[in-house]
C-alpha cells in the first residue's frame, strides 16, 4: 500500500484541470448552433414575423429589407400560425439576434441571416424513401387496421383516391381484397408521411380492378390507368361524399320516411355525418345555389355535355357558393346536413342526362384519355412489373393464410 495517496489524488487533479473541456460543435440549419443561444418558438395566431423579430430588437429597417429580398425565396406573407421558427442570438444577450429560422414544412426551411438581409436561404432536409407493399382484405375498418399494423391510415385515403370514379366504397364488402404498393418518404431516417400509390389492385365482388401510376409527360395529366391502358379517369365521381353509405338508392317507387307515402326516389341518398364535405362530382358551373322546403339548402350543378348534378339537405353551402361559380371535379361545395324533408345527415344525390333523371350508378360514364399509342410500350412495362409484384404477394400471404380485416369506410 503506497504512502502517498494525498499526492497522487491531487495529481490527478491537477492534471484533470490542465485538460482543456471539449466542445461539442452541434451544427444544425447548416449552422454550427453552439456557438448561439438558441429560442424556439411556434408562430401564434394573428402574429407577424415583425412581432417576432421586434421582441429580439431587431429593427424594422431590416425586415422590411429581409421581407424584400426574401419575396423571391419565400414570401413573407407565408408564414403559417402553428409552424415553427428558431432564432439564434448572442449567448449574452438575446437582444443580438443572428439568425431566423423559419420551418417551412418537415422537409424545407428557410435561414435568414439578419446581419446580413441579402443572405436567405431555402434549405432542404435529406429525404428518404422506401417502398412498401400492403395486403388486405375488407372484414372492419381499414383505418383501425392499417392503424394496428402500424400503417399510416393516409393510405386508405389515398386508395380511395385512385378508386373514386371505379368503385363504390360505400357498398364494399367482407371478402374484398386488395393490395398496393407505395413510396413511404422519411426525413432525416424519421417516418415523415406515406406517397401516393404506385401500382393498387382490388377485389370487389367478382371484379378485379388494378391500377397503375404512369405519367405520360409534357404538359399531360399524370394519373392511374388500368390493364389495358384506359384511364380510371372519369367526367364523374362516383359519390359526392367520401366516406359514407347509401342509405337509399334511385327508384321509381319507395315509401317516402317523412311524408309516409309512396313515391318515386329519383336520387341516391348518402349518409354521413353531419358537416362532412360534400364534393362537385363533375366539373361544371353551379346553376342554382338555394332554399326551399322539400330540398333544404341546396346546389345544382350544370356539366358540360348535357350532364346535370343536384346534392339536397346540405346543413350549409361552401364559402363562394353561388349560382355562375365555376367548380372542378372534387371541390367541396358545401357540408351534409338534414336541412329540409330530411330525417337525419344526407345528402341525396341527383344526376340528370339530356334533361332526364337517371340513377347515376347504373350510368356508363365516359372516361378519360387512355395512354398514348407512342407510350404505351413504357406503360406496358411498368404495368408489367408491378402487376407481377402485387400478384406474387397476393399469392404469398394467401399460403401464410395472412388476413388484415379492412373497410375503407367506418
Ligand atoms: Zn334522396
Amino acid at each position: 500500500v503506497s504512502n502517498q495517496p494525498s499526492a497522487t489524488s491531487s495529481n490527478i487533479l491537477a492534471s484533470e484541470l490542465d485538460v482543456i473541456p471539449e466542445i461539442e460543435e452541434v451544427f444544425e440549419y447548416g449552422l454550427r448552433v453552439d456557438t448561439f443561444a438558441m429560442h424556439k418558438g411556434i408562430i401564434a395566431q394573428n402574429e407577424f414575423v415583425s412581432d417576432i423579430l421586434n421582441r429580439f430588437k431587431v429593427d424594422n429597417q431590416t425586415i422590411h429589407n429581409l421581407a424584400i429580398n426574401s419575396a423571391d425565396i419565400f414570401d413573407f406573407k407565408k408564414f403559417r400560425a402553428g409552424n415553427e421558427y428558431t432564432i439564434l442570438a448572442s449567448e449574452e444577450s438575446d437582444s443580438i439576434a443572428h439568425y431566423m429560422i423559419y420551418e417551412k414544412d418537415p422537409i424545407e426551411y428557410v435561414v435568414y441571416n439578419l446581419n446580413n438581409v441579402d443572405d436567405i436561404q431555402l434549405k432542404k432536409r435529406p429525404t428518404t424513401r422506401k417502398q412498401r407493399q400492403i395486403t388486405g382484405s375488407i372484414e372492419g375498418s381499414l383505418w383501425n387496421t392499417l392503424i394496428a399494423s402500424e400503417i399510416d391510415p393516409d393510405v386508405a385515403v389515398n386508395l380511395a383516391q385512385v378508386y373514386q370514379w371505379s368503385i363504390d366504397f360505400s357498398r364494399i364488402q367482407a371478402g374484398d381484397q386488395f393490395n398496393a404498393i407505395y413510396d413511404e418518404i422519411y426525413v432525416d431516417g424519421q417516418y415523415y408521411r406515406s406517397d401516393s400509390i404506385k401500382a393498387s389492385y382490388f377485389n370487389h365482388g367478382d371484379k378485379e380492378y388494378y391500377a397503375f401510376y404512369f405519367d405520360q409527360g409534357e404538359g399531360k395529366q399524370a394519373g392511374f390507368y388500368d390493364e389495358t391502358g384506359e384511364s380510371l379517369k372519369r367526367a364523374f365521381l362516383r359519390a359526392p361524399v367520401k366516406f359514407s353509405r347509401i342509405s337509399s338508392r334511385y327508384s321509381k317507387r319507395r315509401f317516402h320516411p317523412v311524408q309516409k307515402r309512396y313515391k318515386a326516389h329519383l336520387g341516391t341518398d348518402y349518409a354521413a355525418a353531419h358537416g362532412t364535405p360534400i364534393v362537385a362530382t363533375g366539373d361544371g358551373v353551379v346553376e342554382i345555389a338555394a332554399y326551399t322546403s322539400g330540398n333544404g339548402r341546396y346546389v345544382k350543378v350544370k356539366h358540360p355535355g348535357a350532364y346535370k348534378t343536384q346534392y339536397l339537405h346540405m346543413s350549409k353551402f361552401a364559402s363562394g357558393i353561388k349560382s355562375g361559380k365555376a367548380v372542378r371535379q372534387g371541390d367541396v361545395i358545401g357540408y351534409v346536413g338534414s336541412t329540409g324533408l330530411a330525417t337525419g345527415p344526407h345528402v341525396c344525390y341527383r344526376f340528370w342526362k339530356n334533361g332526364v333523371q337517371v340513377d347515376h350508378l347504373r350510368l356508363d360514364i365516359p372516361a378519360g384519355d387512355p395512354i398514348d399509342e407512342e407510350n404505351m410500350l413504357a406503360y406496358q412495362k411498368v404495368k408489367e412489373e408491378y402487376m407481377l409484384r402485387l400478384k406474387s404477394q397476393r399469392e404469398q400471404d394467401n399460403e401464410n393464410t395472412f388476413v388484415t380485416t379492412a373497410s375503407l369506410l367506418q
